[in-house]
């Protein structure tokens, strides 16, 4: 049993904070206004449909999984899901490589 908890606990040690925008708040609040999803890193609207990048939040909303946290505990991620990141803010955050998903096109 403690053998089981501690595997869980392993697989997310990638998990990180959200590095948000010092503006995410408000940047978020006017996105919602206008019913756009926000980005989730900087809150400004992003087009859902030609969005390129998403993340995988983890249930608390604060925190993303990588990539393959988020493969090997889809558990952790269902209910806040998948959001979007805008192209600025893939570009800025390099360091979230592991994190970003590309979206396949259709
Ligand atoms: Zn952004």
């Amino acid at each position: 049993m403690i053998d089981m908890i501690e595997k869980k606990q392993a697989r997310r040690d990638e998990m990180i904070e959200i590095p948000r925008h010092k503006r995410y708040d408000e940047w978020s609040t006017n996105s919602y206004k206008l019913g756009k999803f926000p980005c989730v890193i900087c809150g400004k609207s992003v087009n859902i449909d030609l969005i390129k990048h998403r993340v995988y939040m983890a249930n608390d909303g604060e925190h993303l999984l990588s990539i393959k946290e988020a493969m090997q505990d889809p558990q952790a991620w269902e209910e806040l899901g998948q959001w979007p990141i805008g192209p600025d803010c893939v570009r800025m955050h390099p360091e979230l490589k592991s994190y970003i998903v590309q979206v396949e096109k259709k």
